[in-house]
């Protein structure tokens, strides 16, 4: 039988490979996969916004059915920082190195060291849109742990574990954490209606 296509809004390998091996009833595809090279601006100031405002720029300038993410890192002590510029906290490049040493020279020795990241996906899908999030909630560590994953995984360690996100496994990650939350709403909601 046939998979029903989707693109994934993304071009960041990893998210995709996280992506695919939860959705394997699916062809998931990435915006290189169909040729898209745009830059797409992710403008809006809520994580929900980027989603949908990513989703549609695909879904109205290729007429597929697409989902787009976003994720965002709210630290506690730092009133919720970086949230929704998560990538851009230490600059437009988006280099996670500079963006956990900022991360954490701004929290110092803050004792309250709560986190969450939190992941919302937009579908557009025959002409509707459906909205899904997921939270993980954790700790700040004190410094680096591990050297799997990207982005903040290396200092963030998720609520009931002892090791942090890059210590982890794909698979491991995938069934505790935010985008795996989300994505798990999203397979649930097509296993259900599609
Ligand atoms: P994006 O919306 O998925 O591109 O995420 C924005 C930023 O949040 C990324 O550039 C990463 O710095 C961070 N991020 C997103 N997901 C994760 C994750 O699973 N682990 C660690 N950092 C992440």
């Amino acid at each position: 039988m046939n998979k029903l296509k989707l693109v994934f809004a993304t071009n960041n390998k990893n998210k995709l490979k996280e992506v695919q091996a939860m959705l394997t009833n699916f062809e998931i595809v990435s915006l290189a996969d169909i040729n898209c090279f745009d830059d797409i601006a992710e403008t809006a100031t809520t994580l929900e916004g980027n989603a949908i405002l990513k989703a549609n720029y695909i879904s109205e300038k290729f007429g597929l059915n697409c989902f787009a993410d976003d994720t965002g890192l709210e630290v506690e002590g730092l009133d919720n920082k970086p949230g929704v510029y998560s990538a851009r906290y230490a600059g437009e490049e988006n280099n996670s190195e500079n963006n956990m040493h900022k991360l954490l020279t701004e929290l110092g020795d803050n004792l309250n060291r709560n986190a969450q990241f939190k992941t919302v996906i937009a579908l557009n899908i025959n002409k509707k849109q459906f909205i899904f999030d997921g939270i993980c909630k954790g700790q700040i560590l004190k410094a680096k742990q591990g050297i799997g994953g990207f982005g903040y995984d290396p200092i963030f360690k998720p609520k009931g574990y002892s090791k942090s996100f890059a210590e982890m496994d794909l698979k491991e990650k995938g069934t505790i954490s935010h985008r795996g939350k989300a994505i798990q709403q999203l397979v649930h909601f097509l296993n259900n209606h599609f």
